[in-house]
């Protein structure tokens, strides 16, 4: 079989169907997303605990994060799909000097980026907001109330049945195997299910971008680490407007209970120090003693906590040497654009993934923002970024 399109995006996560929604609605349907699972949603978005913030320490992250909050606010309307955006904030705890004048020091970027909303917030306040938190050893935090949660799998489904009703395919169990350049220029891909000719090829597939650009002779950064998350119940609920709650002495964040749970309970994460990168897909249960005892020290009710196995789950973060996404053409390939590398933000990086992918297939370039920062030549003229708020 061999078909022809002028788009073929590899992986249909969140990040693939926001590029498929976007592309459809500026008028290119002949798009073919190829996805090797037999389901949407079974690489990293569907493990993805659903936080979403604009409170980041660059200005690329700010605005990427801007443009796609308020995005997820006008979901429905856009893709018939509700995001599921709860805008509960994000409260960042501070237990030393140190990590306070770095809030300070941040919020001054943020402001600068257009985020007017994040406050500097005092142990006082916190307890008022919070009153179940410890708060003894908090010098204070800063809170952004149009932070907070969406359903990552609802999104998937809003971008690509918007992109399906205008006419984009969705390959489902299709693996891309080859790509093919010619004189520098893709040309096709190889898939399990046959050959596709065309001109544009999207690299959106995820922890496995590495292995998917090395198949048109392309090397980027992108390598996978494992992120575990704990989910529990509790027998009283937490408030239901809870921020994403973060400690800064570790990293150790919870959230509410999804919105499809019928019983009160949290997501409990912790970026564990000592994990390493590689393809680790097993759930280690010596994480769930060490994230409980962070959590009964936060927040003393989580003691209570009844752990829920079957609802605790572990995913991949595709991270870059700078924590900072990969998007834009690919070096010396023409027709090869690259989305990858989200360092555990691609969730809420969407929206403004897939305008901008899709304004650089059809017009060349992008006027929402300056994407020179997030190009794949980056590493290797040295032009490094550093987020430095990373969960
Ligand atoms: C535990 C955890 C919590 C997280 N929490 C958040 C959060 O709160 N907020 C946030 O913004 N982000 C979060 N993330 C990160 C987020 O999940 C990812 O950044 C995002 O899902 C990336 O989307 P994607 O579409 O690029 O990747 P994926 O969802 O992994 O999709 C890539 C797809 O490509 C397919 N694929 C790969 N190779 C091929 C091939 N050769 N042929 C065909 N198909 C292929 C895969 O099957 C896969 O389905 C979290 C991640 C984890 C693991």
């Amino acid at each position: 079989m061999s078909e022809t399109a002028d788009v073929v995006i590899i992986g249909g996560g969140i990040i693939g169907s926001s590029i498929a929604y976007h592309l459809a609605e500026a008028g290119c349907s002949n798009v073919i997303v190829v996805e090797r699972g037999a389901a949407q949603g079974l690489g990293s978005t569907g493990q993805a605990t659903g936080g979403v913030r604009a409170q980041f320490s660059t200005s690329i992250n700010i605005q990427m994060s801007l443009y796609s909050i308020e995005f997820f606010s006008r979901f429905e309307e856009a893709t018939g799909r509700k995001s599921g955006y709860q805008p509960n904030g994000y409260l960042f705890l501070a237990t030393n000097e140190g990590h306070l004048d770095y809030l300070k020091r941040t919020r001054e970027t943020q402001r600068a980026a257009g985020l007017e909303t994040v406050e500097i917030v005092s142990r006082e306040d916190i307890a008022a907001m919070i009153p179940q938190l410890h708060i003894d050893d908090i010098l204070g935090g800063s809170y952004c109330p149009t932070d907070g949660l969406i359903e990552p799998l609802s999104v998937m489904r809003g971008f690509m049945e918007r992109a399906s009703s205008r006419g984009v395919r969705l390959w489902l169990s299709t693996e891309v195997n080859a790509i093919e350049v010619e004189g520098g220029e893709v040309k096709g891909v190889s898939t399990t299910r046959g050959h596709i000719s065309t001109r544009a090829v999207v690299n959106a597939s995820g922890a496995w971008a590495a292995e998917v650009a090395r198949l048109a002779g392309v090397e980027i950064p992108v390598v996978p680490l494992r992120r575990q998350l704990v989910a529990a119940r509790l027998p009283i609920d937490l408030p239901a407007r809870l921020p994403m709650v973060i400690d800064m002495t570790d990293g150790f964040h919870f959230r509410r209970a999804p919105l499809d749970w019928t019983e009160p309970g949290v997501l409990l994460a912790w970026p564990d120090p000592m994990e390493t990168f590689g393809f680790k897909m097993d759930f280690d249960e010596a994480f769930i003693g060490k994230v409980l005892t962070r959590a009964a020290h936060r927040m003393p009710l989580l003691a209570q906590a009844i752990v829920d196995p079957k609802r605790c789950r572990t995913g991949l973060y595709e991270m870059t040497p700078d924590h900072h996404a990969i998007i834009g053409l690919a070096p010396n390939v023409r027709g090869l654009y690259l989305a990858n590398g989200f360092s555990g933000h691609g969730v809420m990086h969407s929206p403004a993934t897939g305008r901008i992918i899709s304004d650089l297939i059809l017009h060349g370039e992008t006027r929402l923002l300056d994407i020179k920062p997030l190009g794949a030549d980056r590493f290797i003229e040295g032009r490094l970024l550093e987020e430095t708020s990373i969960l």
